[in-house]
């Protein structure tokens, strides 16, 4: 994000010199403001605007149309919104991430809460389970019982 800041504080300094001069500020050889110029002599060049040297005539060889130079900003502005475009694009994969944090812990809660159902299910089971058997083997020593019984009141009355 600062890199965005940064590039957007720069490209509003830029565009304000800009303004001021009519064109964008470049800087010869001399590492000094390149002055624009216009070609005088007569020739196929006449009129055209140029950047020189600042030392002009004892010039360090640096030498830009001024057409060029245009051309230069303008791809340093389009590369300027790319860099924004990557930067939103970078933001958003950073909320989308955090979306997705966010989402896999709520599941995992989501899990935790199916765990622990799932336990008490099992637990509730095996009790009824116990309570079940309880109750089978209750009624199987009543009817064992009765059986014996049965077979006891039988056995007394010779029938066997
Ligand atoms: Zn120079």
């Amino acid at each position: 994000m600062s890199k965005t800041v940064s590039l957007l504080s720069q490209s509003s300094g830029s565009a304000s010199s800009e303004s001021r001069l009519g064109a964008p500020q470049l800087y010869c050889y001399h590492n000094e403001i390149a002055p624009v110029r216009v070609v005088k002599h007569h020739g196929p060049n006449m009129g055209k605007s140029f950047y020189g040297c600042a030392h002009w005539p004892r010039t360090c060889g640096f030498f830009k149309w001024a057409n060029e130079s245009n051309e230069i900003r303008d791809l340093q502005l389009v590369i300027m919104e790319k860099n924004v475009i990557i930067a939103k694009l970078e933001h958003e994969t950073d909320i989308l991430k955090a979306e997705v944090t966010s989402l896999k812990k709520k599941l995992a809660k989501k899990q935790d809460l199916v765990d622990e159902l799932s336990i008490e299910c099992t637990e509730r089971m095996l009790q009824m389970d116990a309570v079940f058997a309880k109750k089978r083997m209750t009624y199987a020593l009543i009817m064992s019982s009765g059986w014996f019984l049965g077979y006891d009141m039988k056995f007394k009355a010779g029938s066997v």
